[in-house]
C-alpha cells in the first residue's frame, strides 16, 4: 500500500492535475514518441492526431489515482485494460518506459508548481497501478480455467474466404499458416491485426471482435470499411486497407483472443444481444454460440442500422430467429429504405428508446451491448433508468477506453 503522506500529497494535488489532465496527457505522448518512436508500432497513431488516447488515458489517471486505497470499484476498468494489453501483447519492462515519460510531462506541465515531493508521490501512485496492471497481466499471459494462454506475440494467419456481408462490412475466415490448432475462445472476445504496409515507417494495431462461434476451426471478423467522411479527414488506415487489398491466400499476423467482454456461458438467465451497425459482431458470436451449444435460453437479438442496405447478417439471423423457438430477432433503421418498408424488415423506424425496450424485452435479462458511442450511451442510460442492475449490464467499446456513463 502507498504511504499515507503521499497519499495525502496525490489527493491534494488531484485537482490541479485533474484541471490541467489533457495537457499532460497530450504533451506525455509526445515526449514518449520522441524519446521512443518504437512505440508507434503499438499506440494507434489516428488517435493521436484526434486527441482519444491523451483523452482516454487521462481520464484512466484520474480514475487510478483517485481511488489508490482501495482500488475494488476501478478493478473492471482495470480488467479491461490488462485485457487490451493482453491483445497488444504489452510486457513488464514497456511500464517504466511510460511511468518516466508521464512524470517527465507533469513536471513539465506543471512547471515549478510540481516540487520533488510531488513528484515523488506521482511516481509512487503510478508504481502501484502499473503493478496492480502488471500483475493482472501476467495471469492472463497463461492458461487457466477460463481461457487457454493461446500462443505469444503475432502469429501468421491466411485469409481463408473474403465474404461480403453489406455493403460496407466484409467477413475474413482466418486459418493459421502453421496449420496448428487454434485454441479456443469466450464468444465476445477479439484479437489484435497488426497491418505492416510496404513504405509506412510503423505497423498499426487494430482490435477486431471474433465474429463467428468457438469451435469453428478459424477465426472469423467482420469490418466495417471508414470511409473518408469528407477531403479533410483521412479514411480508416487497417479497414480501408483490410477491405480493398487483403485478398483470400494473404497473411494477416493476429494475436491469441481477449478480452472481457464474453457470454456466461454457465446462466440460465434470458439474454438480451443488443447491438448497432458493426457492433453486431461479439453479439453475433454469443447467438452463433448459444445456438450450437442448442441453449434453452431465451434470447432477444436487437439490431439497430441505419438501413437494410448496411444490415450486415440479415438472412443468417432471421434464419436463426425462424427455427429456434427461443431466439426472437428485432431489427430498428434510423431510415428505413422503400425496399425496407415495403418488405417490413423492421419492427421500429428512428432509434431505440427506453419505451421500446420496456415493451419488448425481459426485465430479467443479461444485457449484453454494443455499438456507436451514442447508441452506447443511450442504450446504457436507459438500462440504469429501468433499474436494471450493474452486474447484469455488460458492454464493448469499439473506440480506446471511452466513457459511455457520461451525458
Ligand atoms: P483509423 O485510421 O484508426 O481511423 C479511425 C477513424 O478516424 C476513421 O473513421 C477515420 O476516417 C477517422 N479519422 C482519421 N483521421 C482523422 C482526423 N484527422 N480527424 C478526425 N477523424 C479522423 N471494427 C470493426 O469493423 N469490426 C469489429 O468487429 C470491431 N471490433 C472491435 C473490437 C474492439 C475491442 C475494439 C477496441 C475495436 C473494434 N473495432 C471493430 C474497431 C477497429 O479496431 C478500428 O478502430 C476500426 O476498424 C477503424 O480502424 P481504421 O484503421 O480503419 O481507422
Amino acid at each position: 500500500p502507498i504511504d499515507a503522506k503521499k497519499l495525502d500529497i496525490i489527493n491534494a494535488t488531484l485537482p490541479v492535475v485533474a484541471e490541467h489532465a489533457e495537457a499532460i496527457t497530450t504533451h506525455f505522448y509526445q515526449r514518449m514518441f520522441a524519446n521512443h518512436p518504437e512505440l508507434k508500432n503499438i499506440f494507434n497513431q489516428t488517435h493521436q492526431i484526434t486527441g482519444r488516447q491523451p483523452r482516454a488515458l487521462a481520464a484512466a489517471v484520474y480514475a487510478a489515482a483517485a481511488h489508490l486505497e482501495d482500488m475494488t470499484t476501478i478493478l473492471p476498468a482495470l480488467e479491461r485494460i490488462a485485457q487490451k494489453h493482453r491483445s497488444l501483447q504489452i510486457k513488464p519492462d514497456q511500464y517504466p518506459i511510460v511511468g518516466e515519460n508521464l512524470l517527465g510531462a507533469i513536471q513539465e506541465v506543471l512547471g515549478n508548481a510540481a516540487t520533488d515531493e510531488i513528484i515523488d508521490a506521482w511516481a509512487e501512485a503510478y508504481g502501484v497501478i502499473a503493478d496492480a496492471l502488471i500483475r493482472m497481466e501476467e495471469t492472463l499471459y497463461r492458461d487457466t480455467e477460463l481461457q487457454p494462454a493461446g500462443w505469444n506475440g503475432f502469429r501468421n494467419f491466411v485469409v481463408d474466404r473474403k465474404v461480403k456481408e453489406s455493403d460496407v462490412i466484409t467477413s475474413f475466415y482466418l486459418k493459421p499458416e502453421d496449420q496448428g490448432s487454434i485454441p479456443d475462445f469466450l464468444p465476445g472476445q477479439y484479437i489484435t491485426v497488426k497491418l505492416d504496409v510496404e513504405g509506412q515507417p510503423y505497423t498499426h494495431l487494430r482490435q477486431y471482435s471474433l465474429s463467428d462461434r468457438p469451435g469453428t476451426g478459424y477465426y472469423r471478423i467482420s469490418v466495417k470499411r471508414e470511409d473518408a467522411p469528407n477531403s479533410d479527414i483521412p479514411a480508416g488506415i487497417v479497414s480501408s486497407y483490410l477491405h480493398s487489398q487483403l485478398e483470400e491466400g494473404d497473411v494477416l499476423p493476429i494475436t491469441a483472443p481477449a478480452g472481457d467482454f464474453y457470454l456466461d456461458m454457465a446462466a440460465d438467465t434470458p439474454v438480451a444481444l443488443i447491438s448497432g451497425g458493426v457492433g453486431l459482431t461479439p453479439l453475433i458470436s454469443m447467438l452463433n454460440t448459444l445456438v450450437a451449444e442448442q441453449s434453452k435460453r431465451e434470447v432477444s437479438f436487437v439490431h439497430a442500422a441505419l438501413s437494410g442496405n448496411v444490415h450486415a447478417f440479415k438472412n443468417h439471423v432471421q434464419e436463426i430467429a425462424k427455427q429456434a423457438v427461443n431466439v426472437r430477432s428485432f431489427v430498428i433503421y434510423e431510415k428505413p429504405s422503400a425496399q425496407d418498408i415495403q418488405e417490413q424488415a423492421f419492427v421500429k423506424d428512428g432509434f431505440i428508446t427506453l419505451e421500446w425496450i420496456k415493451e419488448n424485452l425481459p426485465k430479467d435479462a443479461d444485457f449484453y451491448f454494443c455499438g456507436p458511442t451514442p447508441f452506447m450511451k443511450a442504450v446504457n442510460k436507459a438500462l440504469k433508468q429501468w433499474g436494471i442492475p450493474a452486474e447484469k449490464v455488460h458492454y464493448e467499446f469499439f473506440g480506446s477506453f471511452g466513457d459511455i456513463e457520461s451525458e
